[in-house]
This record gives structure tokens, sequence and C-alpha cells, in this order.
């Protein structure tokens, strides 16, 4: 019998990712969406990878805990993905008792609802690299030291501990990834690495002439979103529920990163790139960079995907997209 996959975050780009390789191992996968998911709005993501019509849907939000507890009867879920949040960590200044609420506590009623209605599910909670935070410098790993520099780092750091607690308290099946920067085509335009492509097409399409960032100094180690989506569901296989640093090693400051996009699309980024100090954040690690070495050793899990060829990726796209929407 096919295997059934619940995905909180389906709607958005790891989601989206996800779906397509549950999907592709014979899953059946259904989706938690706050609003009906159309081709043309929140559904956009599924919709480019051609999934749309193969996934289902049940209303819900993270933050109303005892709905969660219905769909998950209704569900019966084999695996479920946590991957919903309030993910932009710069709104999470603006936002800061929503993202707690969603990001943090959310964590809690999913966990409750599992542990009522499907207590041997396995369970996926997608942590982030932002929880090291300060502590940044060296490669980072599982016992590295936490020190959250932003709202949402500290909520995921509640959710975090919270999987561990459920696993070690009522020995559910709870893995926690610590995903490092993973982007793709399907990334949010907020973010750094799909502001600057999305821009970049459109300098090139003659349709804006500059680029405005805030800390081009910070250093990211980034990756491909459908690599990392790989080591989500290579944990919830495991025999023993664990927590993984997934990473690719490699750390490229937002400056090397931009003048890679620009070079992708023929551009000189010198004579675009303006830095607006309003861009820059109250507080962030300087330098964020993992180990993935856990994740290579225990899960066969590797990165395939070079820096260069996701930019490269990602600026096509987006000429791609701008071009037919002419
Ligand atoms: P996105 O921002 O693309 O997607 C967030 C998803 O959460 C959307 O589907 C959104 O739905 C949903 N969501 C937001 N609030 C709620 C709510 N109250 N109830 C139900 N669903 C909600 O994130 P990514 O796909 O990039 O990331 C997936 C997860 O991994 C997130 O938890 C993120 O914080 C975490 N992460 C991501 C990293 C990255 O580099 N991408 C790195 C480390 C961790 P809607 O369409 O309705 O807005
Ligand atoms: P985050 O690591 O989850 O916050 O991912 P982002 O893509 O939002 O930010 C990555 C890094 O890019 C952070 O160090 C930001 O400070 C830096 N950055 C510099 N300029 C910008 C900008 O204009 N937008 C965003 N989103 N980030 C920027």
């Amino acid at each position: 019998m096919a295997k059934t996959a619940f995905i909180t975050g389906i709607t958005g780009q790891d989601g989206a990712y996800l779906s397509e390789l549950l999907l592709a191992r014979g899953y059946r996968v259904v989706g938690l969406a706050r609003r009906p998911v159309q081709a043309g709005e929140s559904g956009g993501r599924l919709a480019e990878l051609g999934i749309l019509g193969d996934v289902s849907f049940v209303e819900g939000d993270v933050m109303d805990a005892g709905s969660l507890i219905r769909i998950l009867r209704e569900v019966r879920p084999d695996e479920v993905y946590n991957l919903a949040a309030q993910s932009f960590v710069r709104s999470s200044w603006q936002q800061p008792f929503l993202t707690g609420t969603i990001t943090g506590l959310g964590v809690v009623g999913i966990l409750e609802a599992l542990r009522s209605e499907a207590p041997n599910a396995r369970f996926y909670q997608a942590s982030s690299s932002e929880m090291f935070g300060k502590a940044s410098g060296v490669a980072l790993s599982e016992s590295s030291p936490f020190h959250p520099q932003s709202p949402y780092a500290v909520a995921k750091l509640f959710g975090h501990w919270t999987t561990i607690n459920y696993r070690e308290s009522y020995g559910m099946h709870a893995s926690s990834g610590i995903l490092f920067n993973h982007e793709s085509p399907l990334r949010g335009v907020e973010f750094v690495t799909r502001k600057v492509t999305s821009t970049v097409a459109r300098i090139k399409l003659g349709e804006a002439t500059e680029l405005r960032l805030g800390n081009v100094d910070a250093r990211r180690d980034w990756g491909h979103a459908r690599d990392f989506v790989r080591a989500m569901w290579l944990m919830t296989q495991q025999e023993t529920a664990g927590d993984y640093v997934i990473a690719t090693g490699r750390a490229t400051s937002v400056r090397d990163m931009a003048a890679i996009a620009f070079a992708a699309a023929g551009l000189t980024m010198e004579d675009h790139l303006v830095i607006d100090p309003a861009l820059f954040r109250p507080a962030e690690a300087p330098v964020l960079v993992g180990d993935p070495g856990r994740a290579r050793d225990g899960l066969g899990w590797e990165p395939t995907v070079p820096l260069e060829a996701l930019i490269a990726e990602m600026v096509e796209a987006d000429l791609r997209r701008l071009t037919s929407r002419r």
C-alpha cells in the first residue's frame, strides 16, 4: 500500500520539491494549506513543477492546534514534514509574536496532534542554521552551540528543542534537519539569491538599472533545494530518528554570489550594485557555514549542485519567466 505523507508548508519552495520527490516514490501526498490552492496563486510552485493536480490539500493553519488533531485523524499519515513557518528573517523583527507563534509554537501543535492521532508516524522538523547565529566562523555541526540572533532563529530553536523533547519524552520518531540556506528558481523573491537573480534578469531585459542590497559581506552556505529535500526524506527513512546538519560546507559572500549572477547574464556587477543601509538587519551572523559530515556518513547524503550552477539555473529561469510574460 502507498505510504501517505502530510506536509505543512506545501505551497513553499521546499514543499513543492519535497512533494515532487515523494510523488516520484509513489507516496500519496496531502498538504496543509491556509487557503484554496490555485495555479496562479499559492499553487504556483507546485504548478511550475507540473504536480499541482497530483497532491491533495486540507484547509488549516498550524496556529489552529484543535483542527490539526481532526486533520491528522482524517489523513492518517505515515510521515509528517513540518515545513510551515514565517520564514523570512527580516520580517521576524517586524512581526516577532506572529513568527514565534507560527514558527515556534506551531511545532507543539503538530507534535501534540501527532502524539494523539498518529504516534507511530515519522516526523521531520525544518530547523535552521540561523539557530547558530553568533556562534559562527568555523564549520558548524550538530554539536556546535546555538546563539540565535533574530526572532525567527529564536522561534526555530524552540521548535528544534521541542522536536528533541518529544523524541526523548515519548519515543516518537522525530528528526530535525538543521538546514543551511537552500535556493532554487522557486525561492521567494524576498530572499537574497532570488532577489539578485530576478533583478539581474530585469536589468538584462532593460526593465531595471540597479540592484539594491544590504550587507554584502555576509557569507552563507548555499545549496540547491532539490538536494536538501532529499535529506529530509532520508531522515524519515532511518531506523532511528536524529538531528542532522545539511549544508554544502562552502561559504560565499553575498557580493560574490551576486557577481556570479551578473556574470551568468553577461553583465558587470559594479555597473549596477547599490548598497542600501536600510536593508541591513539589527543583528546577524557574519558567516554561516556547515559541516555535513554526519549526514554524509549516516544518511549517505551529498550535495550535487555547486553554487555557480544553482545561480545560473535561477538567472535562466527568471529570464525565461520575464520573456514569456512579454
Ligand atoms: P517558504 O517561505 O517558501 O514556505 C513557507 C510555507 O509555510 C508556505 O507554504 C506557507 O504557506 C506556509 N505557512 C506559513 N504560515 C503558515 C501557517 N500559519 N499555517 C500553515 N502554513 C503556513 O519556506 P521554504 O520552503 O524556503 O522553507 C521551508 C521550511 O524550512 C521553513 O520552515 C523554513 O523556515 C525552513 N528553512 C528554510 C531554509 C531555506 O534556506 N529555504 C533554511 C533553513 C530552514 P502560504 O503559501 O499560505 O504562505
Ligand atoms: P536568511 O539567511 O534566511 O536570512 O536568507 P536571506 O536570503 O534573506 O539573507 C541571506 C543574507 O543576505 C543575510 O546575511 C542578509 O543580511 C544578506 N542580504 C544582503 N542584502 C540583502 C537583501 O537585500 N535582501 C535579503 N533578503 N538579504 C540580504
